[in-house]
């Protein structure tokens, strides 16, 4: 399938047992292949030339036959308030992407991006204003992991999928990322602390149950009717609320994990009583937890965010019937713009850009 741009294998995609196949194809022993694995998924090396166990003539040989990915940093924002850093990340072929780096008291956050700009159409998203661009390789997901890590210099311990593009889109190479991320032979980092969005392709959300990984999904509903969702997200109109409802039923019945429901609070779109009860009786028998999100104002839309007491107001109602809800902690208030806009800001790539 689609692993993004390749002309020559991008070897930092290939799983452990794939590229055991591949050193093999070339003559060399299977242990090199580890070795090389190690550099690459815990050593973190940003080249071939630096992996010193290896022959310099075996080093130049891969130098030749394949693609080596490794993301350059063009911006860095840091909150002031909570350390919170924003990463625009050039790709080798010119593009951009975003990735996030929060600190909470259990751990480092990463938000990744999985692909290259965004086709589903969400109205209040910054990510999908220009469109699809290109799927993210599996290489290029887990580059966004390595180059926080060495940047900042901390381990990460949780990696959240919300970042540009829809993941389930990019199906295989989210997989193999999420599969490649959490080998006990590359960071290492539990499933149960990897979250995917996803804007609810019902499909893909049953498929990814039967992967049965211990990971978290979450969906991203933002409204309580057919008729609201659809004048908010495209995708609405593929797949009505009863069936992303049953998809999410089935997850939980498949893997035992409980779903997130995200829900964009929008002023006087979604954030009314009986949207909350809705609301209520949509997460009730998934037993599910809401994360409620006052929406990011994005300056191409005319959204904003209720005031407080109505923030307030919906909360309660949560918890009068006992649904298990929070407020997005807002990390990096203070440099953020939703996501997609420092790309945005940045002329969305440099490819584009030149292009006209
Ligand atoms: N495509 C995936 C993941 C991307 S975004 C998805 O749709 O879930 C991660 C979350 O941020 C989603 O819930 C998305 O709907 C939400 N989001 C996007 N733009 C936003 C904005 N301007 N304000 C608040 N939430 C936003």
């Amino acid at each position: 399938m689609d692993k993004g741009i390749r002309k020559r294998i991008d070897v930092k995609s290939l799983t452990l047992p794939e590229l055991m196949a591949e050193m093999t194809s070339i003559g060399e022993k299977g242990f090199r292949a580890r070795q090389m694995y190690e550099w690459m998924h815990v050593k973190l090396a940003r080249d071939f030339e630096g992996m010193t166990n290896l022959s310099k003539a075996l080093r130049e040989e891969c130098r030749q036959r394949y693609t080596y990915t490794a993301l350059h940093a063009v911006r860095v924002q840091e909150s002031k308030i909570d350390g919170t850093k924003k990463f625009l990340f050039e790709l080798s072929d010119g593009n951009l992407v975003e990735s996030v780096w929060m600190q909470y008291k259990h751990g480092n956050s990463v938000c990744i991006s999985s692909q290259v700009g965004c086709r589903m159409g969400c109205g209040f998203c910054a990510s999908t204003l220009g469109g699809l661009e290109r799927n993210l390789t599996p290489a290029e997901m887990l580059d966004q992991v390595y180059a926080i890590t060495l940047l900042t210099g901390e381990r990460v311990s949780n990696v959240v999928v919300m970042g540009i593009g829809e993941p389930l889109d990019n199906y295989d190479n989210l997989l193999t990322f999420i599969r490649m991320l959490t080998d006990e032979d590359g960071l290492h980092i539990s499933q149960r602390n990897v979250t995917v969005s996803t804007c609810g392709l019902v499909p893909r959300m049953k498929l990814l149950a039967r992967e049965k990984l211990q990971i978290t999904l979450a969906l991203s509903l933002h409204a309580t009717t057919d008729e609201k969702r659809m004048q908010l997200m495209p995708i609405a109109k593929r797949y009505p609320i009863e069936e992303l409802m049953e998809a999410c039923a089935y997850y939980f019945e498949e893997t035992g994990r409980r779903i997130t429901l995200e829900y964009s609070l929008i002023r006087g779109v979604n954030d009314s009583e009986r949207d909350a009860e809705r609301l209520c009786r949509l997460a009730r028998p998934l037993r599910c937890h809401i994360n409620l999100i006052p929406v990011n104002p994005v300056k191409e839309r005319d959204f904003t965010r209720p005031d407080a007491d109505r923030i307030r107001a919906f909360q309660n109602i949560l918890e009068k019937n006992r649904i298990n809800g929070s407020i997005r902690r807002e990390m990096g208030r203070d440099i953020d713009g939703a996501c997609g806009q420092l790309r945005n800001a940045a002329g969305v790539s440099k490819s584009a850009k030149d292009a006209g």
